[in-house]
């Protein structure tokens, strides 16, 4: 026989013994705690990972040595024994060791009935889960009499042409085999890889003593638990069942309330010594085990037993109370608090979710872009979002993808579909922006704007009909499944401040207008390092502004427009100065594919021509001469700031004049941060701050105020990072927009990408989508080169990170470890960011 090292790790679990939970898991672990700690487990026996791998592949293991702790009539259960409890595993088998001989012995002690409603029990388990037979004559009669055992041995029998077997080695041999194989089956490995567990992920089994739950004087089980598992306060929970075995109690009628309870009868009125033991017993798991926990129990005979001891199943809003609550009173130290909560968990507070119970029925799936639930009807159109809005009505705005014009209506819905798109598509940065749910790439769906339909399969829902988005999982759900609402409790703020102490780089958020600037604030975000000032222009009139200014043909119509956007943007940043009472402001100047300010339809450019006083057939020749084959590489960011130079002019004065209007009323000096977008040659950077510095110092002279600022670059084309060294000098930052800098160290369009990722991903050609997950290797490395280059051109440049992927925990090791001053991302992932930051610091 092929030698294994640790073939034979069976091991009685007693304080002394050896074990880890590494290699016999985590519930034979926690059972030699509770051991240690002197409660009254019953004799307990661990078979390690490898042995059950072993039994796995037909190498049984001496199963009278796993007996003999038990003696010469063994009554034994089986438990799973995963490193991880989240991990699953089969269910538990109890009773083996049940045969005709210890039927007739047990009925002495506990009664007949007693004694056959436990062989059945077993004869049931084992007929369905090792013989695999067909559950229907083995359901559990109503009376347990011998009779009815008398069926049920017969069914066993003519099923399986053999009696059932009387052997508790043998009935213990096929409760390992058939356990040890139920881990290895294909939908066990993929649910516990869904939680994370690695494919190698091994099983331990616990075979322990029965504490048998039946017989005179109390007998049952229960299960009690010390918190909330949905909200995490503290909070005696749990049932209790006479004469019954496991976790009957939570499963079957009858059984009464563990606390004193107005709606029935308690265990702390039945056996208040029992009860009073538990609570010590929960009292001390809690201390000793250093976590909040779920204890299985039996009274047999009246005599208290603990079976098992697992880590309370709970909520993300759960998970992140107890995390507190237990580092408050000192149980864990603050730091391991913040480690024990993933920070995508922080998603689920911060958005409505689908409960987790509620019936899905998926009409279509994409790209989870935003998180959050929202349910509305369904429209197609920007205005008729705004018309659902006016009705008080909530709406679900379904487009192929969306467009500036369609901001308003991601105002209005409640949530957002696009059939094409990414995770850095407009819908997808916009939807995270406002924190709307929004699911992009939706490339089965089918959208009829005529019709108003939308179909994926042969399923058809129209204009009205009510639909879900679950921007957690990337769902579009027919109806309106049941949700969660946020939950933004004094734990969770407690958490975060926890995460700022430890953490030692700076999260600032992306935030474009007074409501996000607002959120940023909210969240604790420690200044804006992105603002969009395009997103500034998408609402009615200042969008007709802003395409007038784009359509003039003579410098003074240019500047007319400009003129009237000037208050609106002085407006703008003097709102956003305000919100962020003196935290950093980082205004990105104009960026936008300019054609994507123009109409897109023939009644657009109809009220364009009116707008303009122009003939309609000249404004679609201008239309059609400035639209761009790929508008993301086109006329964009500072190349618009050299050609069209008088928006970034009027953008910078702005500017200025917020901050000296902000500074006269503070009595503080206000230094704003102006970024250049697009970059991708030294000289852009030259011309545009030469064009800033005049300007600044016309403001000078008209306010008579020194003016202040602070020029910085966005490097996100490859050019940029690699000439990052020249750049450095003429700027005070750096700050690296991956989501075009992926896009064109790829060569892949951000809003066409999501077409064929999903099939990348599958096939391997990318480990991850590199818009959602940080490319180390080959986007890493033009930023590894650029922050080299910059701080050795200037060695107090600053360094940060705007693009979506900023709040990622491993974007963010990258940064610290690079020696990034910030990132900066959506005000909705900025508590997740500062999490992560802190975990990487601990
Ligand atoms: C980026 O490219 O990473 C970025 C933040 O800018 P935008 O998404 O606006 O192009
Ligand atoms: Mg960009």
């Amino acid at each position: 026989m092929q030698k294994h090292t640790t073939f034979n790790a069976i091991t009685l679990i007693t304080p002394t013994a050896s074990m880890t939970a590494e290699v016999f898991g985590g519930r034979a672990k926690c059972l030699q705690r509770l051991i240690r700690l002197d409660m009254p487990v019953p004799t307990t026996v661990a078979l390690s990972f490898d042995t059950v791998r072993g039994i796995a592949q037909g190498r049984m293991p001496d199963i009278d040595a796993v007996l003999e702790p038990f003696g010469p009539t063994p009554l034994v259960s089986v438990r799973p024994s995963s490193l991880d409890p989240d991990w699953g595993g089969p269910g538990a088998v109890l009773n083996i060791g049940m045969n005709d001989a210890r039927c007739a012995a047990l009925a002495d002690e506990i009664g007949l009935a007693s004694a056959i409603s436990l062989y059945l029990r077993f004869i049931q388990s084992f007929a369905i889960n090792v013989a695999r037979l067909d559950p229907e004559p083995f359901e559990l009669p109503d009376d347990a009499d011998e009779a009815s055992l008398a069926a049920m041995l017969a069914a066993y029998e003519a099923e399986t042409n053999e009696p059932f077997p009387q052997d508790p080695a043998r009935q213990l041999g096929e409760v390992l085999r058939f356990m040890a194989r139920a881990w290895d089956g294909t939908t066990a490995r993929i649910l516990r890889e869904a939680k994370g567990a690695p494919a190698d992920a091994g099983l331990g089994l616990v075979v322990q003593e029965m504490a048998l739950g039946v017989g005179a004087p109390e007998s049952g089980a229960g299960v009690i638990q010390f918190a909330s598992e949905v909200t995490g306060a503290p909070e005696v929970k749990g049932r209790y069942l006479s004469q019954s075995q496991g976790r009957d109690a939570l499963a079957q009628e009858g059984a009464i309330y563990l606390t004193r309870d107005p709606r029935g009868p308690s265990l702390e009125e039945l056996c208040p010594e029992i009860y009073a033991d538990l609570i010590r017993i929960g009292a001390l798991a809690r201390e000793r085990l250093r976590e909040e926990m779920q204890v299985e129990f039996t009274i047999e005979s009246g005599v208290l037993h603990v079976l098992d001891a697992v880590r309370l199943p709970r909520s993300s809003r759960a998970a992140v109370r107890i995390a507190v609550a237990l580092g408050e009173q000192g149980v864990i130290p603050r730091e391991e608090a913040v480690l024990r909560i993933a920070p995508n968990t922080l998603n689920d507070l911060l958005h409505r979710q689908v409960a987790p119970d509620a019936a899905r029925e998926v009409m279509a799936s994409g790209i989870a872009a935003s998180p959050g639930a929202a349910s509305g009807q369904l429209v197609f159109s920007a205005s008729e979002a705004q018309a659902a809005a006016a009705r008080g009505e909530q709406s679900i705005l379904v487009r192929r993808e969306t467009t500036p014009e369609d901001i308003r209506g991601m105002h209005a819905a409640s949530g957002v579909v696009t059939a094409r798109g990414g995770i850095t598509s407009h819908a997808a940065v916009i939807g995270r922006g406002l924190g709307l749910p929004c699911v992009v790439g939706v490339s089965n769906l089918t959208i009829d704007t005529r019709k108003r339909t939308i179909r994926a399969g042969s399923r058809v829902l129209g204009a009205g009909e009510i639909v879900t988005v679950d921007g957690h999982t990337g769902d579009v759900l027919i109806g309106q499944p049941g949700t969660i609402e946020p939950a933004l409790d004094d734990a969770f703020r407690t958490l975060l401040s926890w995460a700022d102490d430890l953490r030692d780089i700076g999260v600032r958020a992306n935030a474009d207008t007074p409501d996000d600037a607002q959120t940023a604030r909210d969240f604790s975000a420690e200044g804006i390092g992105l603002c969009r000032t395009e997103h500034m222009f998408f609402d009615g009139e200042r969008l007709t502004v802003m395409r007038e200014m784009i359509f003039a043909q003579r410098d003074d119509d240019r500047a007319a427009a400009l003129d009237r956007l000037l208050p609106m943007q002085r407006a703008d940043f003097t709102r956003l100065f305000e919100i962020m009472e003196g935290l950093p402001v980082c205004i990105r100047l104009f960026d936008p594919p300019l054609h994507e300010f123009l109409p897109s339809d023939r009644a657009g450019l109809r009220d364009l021509a009116e707008a303009l006083d122009q003939p309609l057939s000249d404004v679609m020749e201008r239309a059609e001469r400035m639209s761009e084959y790929n508008p993301m590489l086109g006329m964009r960011g500072v190349r618009l700031g050299i050609t069209v130079p008088e928006i970034y002019d009027m953008q910078a004065r702005a500017i200025f004049e917020a901050a000296i209007g902000l500074s006269e009323k503070t009595g503080g000096e206000f230094v704003p941060d102006i970024m250049l977008p697009l970059v991708s040659a030294q000289r852009e950077v030259e011309i545009v701050r030469a064009r800033i510095d005049s300007v600044a110092a016309a403001v000078q002279t008209e306010t008579g105020r020194e003016v202040t600022y602070r020029l910085g670059v966005m490097v996100e084309t490859p050019r940029a990072a690699l000439r990052a060294g020249d750049i450095a000098e003429n700027t005070a930052f750096l700050s690296f927009g991956t989501n075009d800098m992926t896009q064109m160290t790829y060569g892949l369009s951000r809003d066409d990408a999501g077409r064929f990722m999903s099939e990348y991903v599958k096939q391997g050609v990318y480990r991850e989508d590199p818009f959602h997950t940080l490319d180390l290797e080959g986007v890493g490395e033009l930023l590894t080169i650029a922050a080299e280059r910059g701080r050795t051109a200037r060695n107090d440049l600053v360094l940060a990170i705007c693009g979506e992927h900023g709040a990622d925990q491993a974007t963010i090791a990258f940064c610290r470890s690079h020696g990034f001053d910030y990132v900066s991302c959506s005000p909705f992932r900025v508590p997740g960011a500062r999490l992560s930051a802190a975990r990487l610091a601990v």
